[in-house]
């Protein structure tokens, strides 16, 4: 995609902080960090969201993250991660490159990746385990 920020970022066609690079991913710095040490799991092929990413790939930017996040809990060091994947607007994505948040977690930091937990209805559990009965057979 040309006109695709995370594209020439992963090609290292704009410069970035760049923590770790293989053939298929890059991982940077996060320019807008939530915690000191913020990066973003980069795949240098273009696909938009989740759904979009081949399985095999998907799998491998978890592995990945699992190796940043083990690596980085030492090297910051930190108490704990975040990992975290938006996939559209009303999700928050606005880069529309997949990518995956590692954010380090520190004691008493004011970062925040949370709601406002409801609770689950009967109603709401009925349609959901309906509606989802394709995924168990
Ligand atoms: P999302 O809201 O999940 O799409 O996340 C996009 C992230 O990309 C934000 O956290 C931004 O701070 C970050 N970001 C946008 N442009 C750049 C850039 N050029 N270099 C590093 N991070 C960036
Ligand atoms: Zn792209």
């Amino acid at each position: 995609m040309s006109d695709c920020i995370f594209c020439k970022i992963a090609a290292g066609e704009i410069p970035s902080a760049t923590i770790y690079e293989d053939e298929e991913f890059r991982v940077i710095l996060d320019l807008g960090p939530a915690t000191k040490g913020h990066a973003l799991i980069i795949p240098k092929a273009h696909y938009a969201n989740l759904c979009e990413m081949p399985d095999e790939l998907a799998g491998k930017a978890m592995i990945l993250a699992k190796k940043i996040v083990t690596f980085m809990m030492d090297a910051l060091p930190c108490d704990g991660y975040n990992v975290v994947q938006n996939n559209n607007e009303v999700a928050g994505q606005t880069v529309f490159h997949f990518h995956m948040h590692l954010i380090p977690r520190y004691k008493g930091d004011k970062a925040g990746v949370s709601w406002k937990p409801g609770k689950l209805s009967d109603v709401d559990k009925e349609e959901i385990l309906k509606k989802t009965e394709a995924l168990r057979k």
